[in-house]
């Protein structure tokens, strides 16, 4: 096509786009990005510019983009067989059902749903009705951190622990209790990183005291905060949750929405600290997000209570598409492809590659601090690092905006001030190639240096 066909194509688009189009999580904006196709850990716009991925869609395309033999999966099984239900089984939920065991290094029994606030919300009603039939029916609330991010249902944005994402819809799901997170930058408990006595820890604890121990289903917790702005708790944080959690009969539900299938540089995020979950959530990097899926892993210790009574004890929960088989034929493909080429430890060296590329940013007069979980990577802005201030929105917008212009996609995340984020994150396709972690260091170190004023 000419260059005027292109243009009337795109005025087209834009225009359909403005009339017809709810977009997500964002004001509305009349002349959105439009990306045509991806390839590797590249995606291009209706006008041809390239942009490299820097957060892998949503912190979800973890294979990268344009895997022929992703697509050639999910078009065989959709040939084969597109949908029964899991009243019944078929042989890809089977299948990744022990993938994911072998995965999670446990036993647990995989309930499939289709994103991850249903994983969640499904973590939750096991938890709720776990408690109910073995003779603790009192226990229902559950505990989550302040900035945490859990999902957008009910029940999911109850647990989230950011006031801007919840005021205008409330009552939310009851229940939930918020507890101080671990963030060593601004510790809320005055400590410094490495001299503390683990007090965000101690404050589980003093929750389930107060709220009463009788009253606690379980607590929910992400093994770093992502979304919340990339927040890496001190190794002996989820050990010390896990034990307080075991001592009141709490449950302890790790989301891995995001730090799942190599994102923290292992496997699952809380392989990093040695501890074992009751139940792990999980969607996302699942199915490097070529098709929506999720799931909620639930140990074989609980899921025996469900078992026992079936008549009266089996979970009554359903959806339609939960384990959708070409959903779960492209999560196996993916998973293959992180196993085949070593993606996981390559999480881990790219997450050093790009903070150590990073080194020079520490000096910045806008840069307070720089934050990875394997790959998730977190630049805390700030007006001032001696007050640390956090940075106006139009400073980020600016440094974003600038990465843009250079080809370069990046998040922000954080909600510090309410309202807007200050941490900008990082999360490339786990596939990227040295170049690309090049470009992403250079352009980053490039565009942090016209914004020094
Ligand atoms: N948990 C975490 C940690 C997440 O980051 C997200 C999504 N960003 C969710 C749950 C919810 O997942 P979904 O958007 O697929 O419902």
């Amino acid at each position: 096509a000419n260059e005027a066909d292109k243009a009337a194509r795109k005025e087209r688009l834009l225009e359909k786009d403005r009339n017809y189009v709810w977009h997500h999580m964002s004001p509305h904006n009349d002349n959105p990005l439009i990306i045509e196709s991806g390839k590797g850990s590249w995606v291009t716009d209706i006008d041809g510019n390239r942009y490299l991925d820097g957060m892998a869609g949503l912190w979800c395309v973890n294979v990268g983009h344009g895997r022929s033999e992703i697509a050639e999966a999910a078009a065989g099984q959709m040939m084969k067989l597109a949908y029964t239900t899991l009243v019944q089984s078929h042989i890809p939920a089977i299948e990744l059902a022990a993938k994911l065991n072998e995965w999670l290094g446990g036993d647990y029994r995989i309930f499939f749903s289709n994103s991850g606030s249903d994983a969640n919300e499904v973590a939750f009603k096991i938890a709720r009705q776990y408690h109910h039939q073995n003779g603790k029916p009192t226990k229902h609330k559950f505990i989550s951190r302040h900035r945490a991010y859990h999902g957008s249902s009910m029940g999911a944005l109850a647990a989230t622990g950011q006031a801007q994402r919840k005021l205008k819809y409330e009552p939310l799901g009851a229940g939930f209790v918020h507890v101080p997170p671990p963030y060593c930058y601004r510790c809320p408990f005055g400590q410094t990183e490495g001299a503390c006595q683990l007090q965000c820890a101690q404050a589980v604890e003093d929750a389930i005291v107060w709220e009463g121990p009788d009253s606690v289903a379980g607590m929910i917790l992400e093994p770093a905060i992502t979304g919340g702005g990339v927040l890496v708790p001190p190794d002996g944080y989820l050990p010390k949750v896990r034990s307080i959690c075991s001592k009141y009969d709490v449950l302890l539900i790790v989301d891995e929405v995001i730090c799942g299938f190599g994102r923290s540089g292992e496997k699952f995020g809380h392989q990093n600290f040695g501890v074992k979950p009751d139940i792990v959530t999980m969607a996302k990097g699942l199915t490097s997000a070529y098709s929506p899926l999720s799931a909620t892993a639930v140990s074989a210790e609980l899921y025996a209570s469900f078992k026992e009574k079936q008549t009266e004890s089996h979970f009554r929960h359903i959806n339609t598409f939960g384990g959708n088989p070409v959903s779960c034929a492209v999560a196996l493909k993916s998973i293959e492809i992180l196993e085949t080429e070593n993606l996981v430890s390559r999480s881990a060296q790219m997450g050093r590659a790009i903070t150590s590329g990073l080194e020079p940013l520490k000096a910045h007069p806008h840069v307070g601090d720089i934050r990875a979980f394997g790959s998730a990577i977190g630049i805390e802005l700030v007006e001032d690092r001696a007050s640390k201030v956090p940075a106006t929105a139009e400073r980020v917008a600016a440094i974003i905006a600038g990465c843009r212009q250079k080809g370069l996609l990046i998040g922000k995340n954080g909600d510090t001030v309410p309202g807007y984020a200050n941490i900008l994150t990082l999360s490339p396709p786990l596939s990227s190639t040295d170049e690309d972690i090049a470009f992403l260091i250079r352009t980053l170190n490039e565009v942090f240096a016209l914004h020094v004023a």
